[in-house]
């Protein structure tokens, strides 16, 4: 018999009951260290006295009204993520595939306005990974997410990851952009290079097509900069925000450059719940602590201490991990045995990471870490790679 809930995901044997910081308390009173942090969800990790405060406030004042009033909480995230991106304007969200969807939206629609209807499709790398609505499994191109739900919508083509030849090449009178993600999160922690990121730019400047980055995974802090491809120097006209945006709490945005954002014209595009007053509480509260002067310096510190500890675990430890991949707290170690193996060792261990594609363990920890964290996944990542090898 079915059970009651979906059977959608192959789901551990682990329910929590309680977070704190860097930590989950299970039900079976075992406590976890959480460096998977509800896959890169929990940027501050659990229970944040700031996060807290700011959603049990805005609970007891107003919880939703609609996009049909002023949402003043709304314009000032906006804002915010304005002066702080290369953006001029913010659509919100609930989530990351929403926040996609409105960019592919916004590409197909900046063009149409153009006079140009015939530019609408989208090219996007080899191993993608954009959401699970019908036109984001379509912009992933991932077989084992398109199965079976065919007919796959129009419009995307897919080119070899980091080949910017190939990019150039794909590039026809049809297309509208150019969709990747800075660094590939469930396709295994791959990130573009930066030659790639300016390359792509020139590419899009060239043939007038819409440059649209896809941040859920790895903006808001988890490289050290508030969105990853500022470290390329470089700035695109569309970028997909979710994740860590709200802490939590379900939140995604899309931010753009005024013209493709000026496409979306009033009754073009809309979400109910998008941009409500809760949402938009714990999104400023995020912002607080993100961008308050030296978080992200430290995010950088944290994640120079953990890449140095990775990189002689895996010199120490050649049978269990081959490579670590990443940038700042967004870091994959590419496995020699399978990787949901070590996945679970390092959970009996007392360490949650995530799985992720091309054999890679996954570790996306809240970007609060501090110095005895590490330590402590790194002991605990030490004996599991001993008992590994030793075939337990
Ligand atoms: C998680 C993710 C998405 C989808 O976000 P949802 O909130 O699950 O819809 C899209 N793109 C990237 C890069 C992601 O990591």
């Amino acid at each position: 018999m079915i059970s009651p809930v979906m059977p959608t995901y192959a789901r551990a044997d682990l329910a929590f009951d309680k977070g704190e910081g860097v930590y989950l308390h299970a039900t079976d009173g075992k406590r976890y260290l959480d460096f998977g942090g509800g896959v890169a969800v929990t940027g501050l990790g659990h229970c944040h006295p700031h996060l807290i405060k700011a959603l049990t406030g805005q609970a007891g004042r107003l919880w939703h009204c609609s996009n049909l009033y002023q949402i003043p909480e709304q314009t000032r995230l906006a804002e915010r993520l304005v002066a702080a991106s290369f953006a001029d304007s913010v659509f919100f969200t609930n989530s990351g595939a929403e926040a996609v969807e409105t960019s592919i939206k916004m590409a197909r629609k900046f063009h149409d306005s153009q006079g140009h209807p015939e530019r609408y499709r989208v090219v996007t790398c080899e191993g993608a990974f954009h959401g699970r609505s019908l036109a984001t499994i379509a912009a992933g191109g991932q077989e084992k997410h398109l199965a079976g739900f065919g007919p796959v919508v129009d419009g995307f083509d897919q080119v070899a990851f980091g080949n910017l030849n190939e990019m150039r090449a794909a590039i026809g009178p049809e297309t509208a952009a150019i969709l990747v993600e800075p660094i590939q999160g469930e396709g295994g922690i791959r990130p573009m290079s930066l030659d790639y990121l300016k390359g792509l730019r020139e590419i899009a400047d060239e043939f007038g097509v819409l440059l649209m980055f896809d941040e859920v995974q790895c903006g808001i802090g988890r490289t050290a900069k508030l969105f990853a491809h500022e470290w390329a120097g470089i700035e695109p006209d569309v970028l997909a925000a979710a994740k860590a945006l709200g802490g939590g709490f379900p939140l995604g945005a899309c931010l753009a450059k005024e013209a493709p954002a000026a496409a979306l014209t009033p009754g073009s595009h809309g979400s109910t719940f998008g941009g409500n007053p809760l949402a938009m509480a714990v999104g400023n509260a995020v912002l607080d602590v993100v961008l308050a002067d030296g978080f992200l310096d430290r995010v950088d510190a944290m994640a120079r201490r953990l890449w140095t500890r990775l990189e002689e675990l895996i010199a120490a430890h050649p049978e269990v991990f081959a490579e670590v991949t990443g940038a700042g707290l967004m870091v994959g170690l590419k496995c020699v045995p399978e990787n949901a193996a070590v996945v679970g060792k390092l959970a009996e261990g007392g360490l949650l990471t995530v799985a992720a594609g091309n054999n890679v363990v996954r570790l996306v920890p809240p970007l609060i870490i501090e110095d005895s964290h590490v330590d402590e996944a790194l002991a605990i990542m030490e004996k599991a790679c001993a008992e590994l090898a030793a075939g337990n």
